[in-house]
């Protein structure tokens, strides 16, 4: 059994180290699907970048999650209209299939072999009161003009039966990914278009102290640029103080199964999306979560397993008939930023007028991360960016 992610499996570093001093107009850092897509932007608009990762493209969150696209905050919908107000929560709501939708077209662009598909999501309830939630959340769904369909007793696939699952919402526009292909392909794509990509070089120092002044410090090398723009998500607040009291780093287990016959037809979220799971283009099962069985243990930006989760994880999975004795092939961890509000944090970095950052995805960096890290590059060339606009750290500013 191997301790690494599925998605990471046999993917080797693609570029040098940085070493020596050099100069570009902007200097990226953190190869993530956020920093993927800002540096996609970057070749785009022809400015000289430099992108720095500490270790290899998508090792982070990007390499190590379950790949689902799904739309929304990890709150479902009508709780997050409750605590942000729905207006805020439609317009986020709509953002995230936006994110699903440029994400498809980049797929398309450079013909990512990255498994997607959009077979949608099912969100299935734990308890008479998760069922009450769900249903509150899809009439509101519905209301505002997204698809939810509500789903009980036969209409749910047969497996929920054996499981104890009577409840569920499917939502027929989300999808599914190989993540760490899909970032790869990016990677690739905007290395192609003239960014200068360093893996293994990790940002000790950042020095952002006026606009149009930035300066970055590894271990054997530094860059001179412009422009700082941070895409570093769960370790924000280690290059930049001010992100410590807003981005916690959270863990998540995950694990992966041998491939079996199809069973899981689409990816499914229960227990409030702490629990979620599904199956790959290959039959294998990627299964995470169960997080709240210890949440006080799972922080911290170490990539450890949890034993006494995974043993609940492989137990649940050995619940399907189907999947008694099933091999399990992969454990692992990943650590997500967690904002302080639940939302993702774009744009200015306070005390630091040469830094713009992506960061605080919260478990749904698939859901936003694609049009956050693009939004860096709009507002570095434009000075302004709607995305960051909705998303910008002003809110947090007490
Ligand atoms: C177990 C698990 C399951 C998840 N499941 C899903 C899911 O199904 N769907 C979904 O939407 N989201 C999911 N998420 C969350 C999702 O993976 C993240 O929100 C998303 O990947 C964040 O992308 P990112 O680019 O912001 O950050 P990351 O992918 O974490 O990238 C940040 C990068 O910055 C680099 N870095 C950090 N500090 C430095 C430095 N000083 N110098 C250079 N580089 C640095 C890191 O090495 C890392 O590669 C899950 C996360 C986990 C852990």
């Amino acid at each position: 059994m191997s301790t690494g992610s599925y998605w990471l499996e046999g993917r080797q570093p693609r570029s040098p180290s940085l070493k020596g001093d050099h100069q570009a107009d902007v200097v990226l850092i953190g190869a993530g699907v956020a920093g993927a897509s800002a540096a996609l932007a970057l070749a785009d608009s022809g400015v000289s970048t430099v992108w720095l990762e500490a270790g290899t493209v998508s090792i982070g969150a990007s390499g190590r999650n379950a790949g689902f696209v799904l739309q929304g905050t990890c709150e479902r919908y009508s709780r997050a209209a409750a605590i942000m107000g729905h207006e805020r929560a439609r317009a986020v709501h709509t953002l995230s299939r936006q994110n699903h939708q440029a994400m498809v077209e980049a797929i398309d662009r450079f013909g990512i072999d990255c498994g997607y598909q959009r077979r949608g999501s099912l969100q299935l309830a734990e308890s008479p009161s998760e069922e009450r939630d769900l249903t509150e959340s899809a009439a509101l769904l519905n209301a505002d003009g997204f698809v939810a369909q509500e789903l009980s007793g036969d209409q749910l696939p047969a497996w929920c039966a054996e499981a104890g699952f009577r409840h569920g919402v499917f939502l027929p526009d989300d999808g599914e990914l190989d993540p760490a292909a899909f970032v790869s392909g990016v990677a690739d794509a905007a290395v192609a278009g003239g960014v200068r990509l360093f893996e293994r070089s990790p940002v000790l120092e950042v020095s952002a102290p006026e606009a149009g002044d930035a300066y970055v410090r590894t271990p054997d090398g530094s860059v001179r640029a412009s422009l700082v723009l941070a895409c570093t998500n769960a370790w924000a607040g280690e290059l930049f103080p001010w992100f410590r009291d807003l981005v916690s780093p959270v863990r998540g287990q995950m694990l992966a199964t041998a491939a079996v016959p199809p069973l899981f037809h689409c990816p499914v979220y229960a227990d409030h999306g702490f629990d979620y799971w599904r199956q790959d283009r290959h039959g294998v099962i990627v299964l995470g979560g169960w997080r709240n069985l210890d949440p006080h243990a799972e922080v911290g930006i170490e990539d450890r397993l949890h034993p006494e989760i995974q043993d609940s994880m492989t137990a649940f999975i050995h619940r399907f008939s189907a999947l008694r004795g099933v091999e399990i092939t992969h454990r692992w961890a990943g650590t997500m930023g967690f904002s302080r509000d639940g939302q993702p944090i774009v744009g200015s970095v306070p005390g630091s007028p040469g830094a713009l950052a992506a960061v605080g995805f919260t478990g749904h960096g698939f859901g936003f991360a694609w049009l956050c890290g693009r939004a860096l590059v709009e507002l570095a060339n434009h000075g302004q960016s709607e995305v960051a606009t909705l998303f910008s750290s002003r809110r947090l500013i007490v």
